[in-house]
């Protein structure tokens, strides 16, 4: 992409509304607009790196045999009375009228759909296992909407669902999509640590939060020291093992970690310098709630003996676009985003120091060309501005590695290549650069 052609609007000054540094950076960076309260708009660079994560998330849940669907966003009264949550829910649901005066409401989870989508269609134990989620938008009426896309109202979620036959059945759901999200994060380039979490309005009695430590974050956690440097990529563990699976799991888990409403000071078995008490963002959360749903839902299925038994059900979210902002307050500095290579939305990014200059012209365009052909995502500054523009919003947008092409280097045969994480330049020739980034 050329940026005389991207639709790329970066502000110099620090937006007044924004209060931490992701939502600043977005506002800056030019990813996203405010619409209304909680409410946004993508821009095309921060809907690169929503759908780049939406992709890894899906491959994640593809890789454990979760079958991706679509339901609506917009819901029925109906189907919350009979689940007994339409009023429970409160105000954060948007309950909709319709020409005909039937209730509706725009979807802030989907338990209910999936649940009658399952009853309809699913009779014997037989047809058991099954994992199925979608990636949709949600409506929440959020009290305080704030931090840009971090608790907006409309937001972007993966929510998945498990039906088994029995606990055991269930239980082995849970921990496949346990070991689905600890593969998720790690390839998204950040540390979610999975901790004992309340249950809240979803219900059950299974449940953890996936959580990115920050300062900036709305819940207050607990977690042994022991985390910071746990390998949580899950490569290798055998996903139909269903013994080893659990092992897996429980050794994961053998180290304190626990939201607030689950902390308790009098038991905790880590003290001192060994427990950290700190903020975090919850990215993910996990839960197992057998029938509290399929049995006011009437979702059962036959059993091996001819009995009749509601289905044992679990649920499973990842917020896709707080996502994007916690990755940026995870990985930032003083000028700008540092993208985790797996997101980003341009790998590297040309500048032309002197756009108009015939053999800077060209060789950029010849680099342009070599990137494009070797299938390297790339954002081409030819735009005719300063260079100390071209630099801060390179800095800014945070691409991986900048390739920096002015009219002193190519007379010896140099380019600038640069490291966004490390600040490392070098000068190099255009073929070792072009190597370097993997063309
Ligand atoms: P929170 O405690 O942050 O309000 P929640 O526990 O109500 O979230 P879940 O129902 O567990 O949220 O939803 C699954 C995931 O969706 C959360 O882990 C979070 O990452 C994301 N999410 C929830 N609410 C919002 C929101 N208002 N804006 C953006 N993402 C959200
Ligand atoms: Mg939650």
């Amino acid at each position: 992409m050329r940026l005389s052609q991207f639709f790329l609007p970066t502000l110099k000054e620090t937006p007044a509304e924004a209060q931490i540094a992701s939502h600043r950076l977005m506002l800056r960076a030019g990813m996203v607009r405010q619409l209304s309260a909680g409410i946004y708009s993508w821009l095309p660079l921060g809907y690169r790196v929503l759908k780049k994560i939406e992709q890894i998330v899906r491959e994640e849940q593809d890789a454990i045999g979760c079958n991706e669907l679509l339901m609506p966003t917009i819901q029925p009264a109906e189907l919350w009375q009979e689940s007994g949550r339409y009023e429970d829910y409160g105000q954060e649901m948007l309950r909709i009228t319709d020409r005909h005066d039937r209730k509706m409401l725009f979807g802030p989870t989907n338990e209910e759909v999936i649940t009658d989508i399952f009853r309809k269609d699913v009779r014997s134990y037989k047809q058991l296992p099954q994992l199925m989620y979608h990636i949709q938008w949600k409506f929440r009426d959020e009290i305080r909407p704030r931090f840009g896309v971090m608790r907006g109202r409309e937001f972007l979620m993966k929510d998945a669902y498990s039906f088994d036959i029995d606990y055991e059945s269930s239980r082995h759901a849970y921990n496949k999509m346990f070991l689905a999200y600890c593969r998720t994060f790690t390839r998204l380039g950040v540390k979610a640590i999975p901790m004992v979490a309340d249950t809240g309005p979803i219900g059950g009695d299974l449940s953890h939060e996936f959580i990115i430590l920050a300062e900036t974050g709305e819940s207050e956690v607990f977690c042994d020291q022991k985390w910071l440097n746990k390998d949580l990529s899950g490569q290798g563990v055998d996903l139909n093992d269903r013994t080893g699976l659990e092992n897996w799991v429980q050794t994961v888990l053998e180290d304190y970690a626990a939201t607030e409403e689950k902390h308790d000071p009098a038991n905790t078995p880590v003290a001192g310098d060994d427990l950290i008490a700190t903020r975090g963002i919850e990215v993910g959360h996990i839960f197992h709630f057998g029938a509290k749903y399929s049995e006011p839902m009437n979702a059962t299925v036959l059993g091996p003996d001819g009995k009749e038994v509601p289905v044992m059900m679990g649920s499973y979210g990842i917020g896709v676009s707080r996502l994007v902002g916690a990755l940026i307050e995870a990985s930032h500095d003083e000028n700008g985003i540092i993208w985790p290579e797996a997101v980003a939305p341009y790998k590297v990014g040309l500048i032309n120091l002197r756009t108009g200059d015939d053999a800077c012209d060209a060789a950029c365009e010849d680099v342009y060309g070599k990137l494009q052909n070797a299938k390297i995502d790339v954002l081409y500054d030819d735009r005719d501005i300063r260079a100390g523009g071209k630099f801060a919003d390179m800095d800014l947008i945070g691409l991986p590695w900048q390739i920096v092409i002015g009219p002193k280097g190519l007379k010896a045969g140099i380019v600038e290549l640069k490291n966004r994480k490390s600040g490392e330049r070098t000068e190099v020739t255009l073929e070792a650069a072009l190597k370097q980034v993997g063309a």
